[in-house]
Formats: structure tokens, sequence, C-alpha cells
């Protein structure tokens, strides 16, 4: 069966394997940290795929960045990476064709193609880790906008705390609804030295870490109306790291009390940290390069 190389990079570890048409994986996951120049990431990248290149048919790559519509380049500024990296010429690393798509876009296409949306239309995949991203299907199609940046997390909501954001707004629903966010809340209600982790692990016991809890899920639900509300999507996936410790049941049914459009369905992803490469790759065999 046809294969390419996937890869995954983001601002702490690179991740790659070899993955078939139907999204399985045809190899182990190899990890190891992000070098610390974008010229050491493209002789990484390079040396890997030409380990590779004769048993693949191309190589798709997941990263952190906006990508422009032909998924060539990257058209912003990448912060958590060395410099230089978002301009770094990603064709020329093979003979072979070459494919790159934002990380939180490829988690998206991961569910929508055979991950919990498989067989919905209209899809939003938030993602949320350190930061909160989005991939947003909508009639079947990946939304990318006229730079590649569509579906940007970034927006003002309604809270006085004036907590700034890494883009600059002050009280931005990412700094709200993130693991950052979570962070920030222990700090807040518990102590000094509490993370998220003490808020997830006392949240049934102790009454401080379930108003912590209540108040960052609650930011998190104003996103989901908006969403909702925007897209009228049949499905919103939560997806990273912080997304098994959502209370399902509960935010999809005050989701739907509040949103003016039919009701849709909150799942929580089929795809833990390999959602990226598994996206990519489907999009690659998806478009038929
Ligand atoms: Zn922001």
């Amino acid at each position: 069966m046809e294969k390419l190389l996937a890869f995954d990079i983001g601002g702490t570890k690179i991740a790659y394997a070899l993955i078939d048409k139907n999204g399985n994986f045809v190899t182990e996951v190899t990890k190891q940290a992000t070098p610390d120049s974008s010229e050491k990431i493209y002789d990484l990248l390079k040396k890997t795929i030409s380990e590779y290149e004769k048993d693949i048919i191309g190589t798709a790559i997941a990263t952190a960045g906006a990508i422009n519509k032909e998924g060539k380049k990257i058209t912003s500024h990448v912060g958590n990476l060395p410099e230089g990296y978002n301009k770094l010429d990603f064709m020329s690393l093979s003979n072979k064709p070459v494919l790159l798509e934002n990380d939180a876009n490829s988690a998206g296409w991961a569910e929508f193609a055979i991950g919990s949306a498989k067989g919905c239309q209209n899809v939003i995949t938030l993602t949320i880790g350190t930061g909160v991203g989005s991939g947003i299907i909508v009639e079947g199609k990946l939304l990318k906008g006229k730079s590649g940046a569509a579906g940007e997390m970034h927006f003002p909501i309604d809270s006085c705390k004036k907590r700034k954001c890494t883009c600059g707004i002050d009280d931005c629903f990412e700094i709200y609804a993130s693991g950052t966010a979570l962070n920030l809340y222990a700090k807040e209600y518990m102590s000094e030295n509490a993370t998220g982790y003490d808020i997830i692990e006392q949240k049934s016991t102790n009454p401080k870490a379930r108003k912590a809890f209540d108040e960052w899920q609650g930011k998190l639900l104003q996103g989901l109306i908006m969403l909702g509300n925007i897209f009228d999507p049949e499905m919103i996936v939560l997806s990273g790291s912080l997304s098994k410790f959502i209370e399902y049941e509960r935010l999809n049914k005050q989701a739907n009390e509040q949103i003016l459009t039919q009701p849709f369905v909150l799942k929580e992803a089929k795809f833990e940290n390999n959602a990226g490469m598994i996206g990519v790759a489907m999009l690659y065999f998806d478009k038929n390069l």
C-alpha cells in the first residue's frame, strides 16, 4: 500500500513516522527534541526524508504557523520555533511532493476524515493544550482564509481580569480557556504553587478546585456557543492534552441551551498526540498530490 512520511514539528519536539492511506502507522513514531536553529531543523528533515525517500510517495508536515492555500510555505511568524524557521524552503526537502499544513488544522482533518467526526460535513476541532487552536471544516472543506490563518482562537471575551494573551489582546479567549489559563486559575483560587493538574485532581473533593474548574470550563463554553452560532456545525470535537478532562455531557447541554442554531454534538477527539501527523497525511492522500 502507498505510504508517506509524516512529520509533526512543534517548539519542543519533532515527531515522524510512515503512515498508509488508511491513516495507520506503518512504523513506530520517532520523537526528538526540536533543534535550536532553523538550519539544523532543515538538515534533520532532509536527512530523515532521504532515508525513507525510495519507499514513500511523498512527505506531509504538520507544523505550527499559518500555511498558504497551496500547502507549500509558512505565511506567519512562528513564535515558538527558531528565527528563520518560517522562511525555510520546505519544497526543496525532497524530489517527491511535500505538503505542509498547520498542526491544529491537521488535527481537525484527522477527526473529520477518520476520527470522531467521520461522516460529518461541518466540524470544528478545538485543540486545547498550552494554547487553543482550531481546525474548521465547512461543507467538507478545510477553511483556510486568505492567508491560511483562519481558525485562530484569539478574540476578546467578557472579563475584567485584564489578563494579557500571547497575541497581545487583554482578556482574550485563549488566556481563559487554555492549559495556561488553567494554571492561572490554580494560582488564583488555590495557591501560588498550584497548577492546572491540581485543579483536575481535586475538583471533586476541594471546593476551591471545583470553582476554578467551573470558571475555566465556563469560558470554554463561551467559545463553544460562539462557534455553534457562527458555523452551525454538526459536531465540535475537543482535542489536545486537556480534552480528556472536560465534562462533555454537561458542557454539551449548557451550550445547546444557549445557541440559536440546531443542537450540535460535543465529542472528545479520537486521536491524541499523533493527530497532526495522521491529519496531514490524510490531507495529502485526499488531495491526490
Ligand atoms: Zn490571544
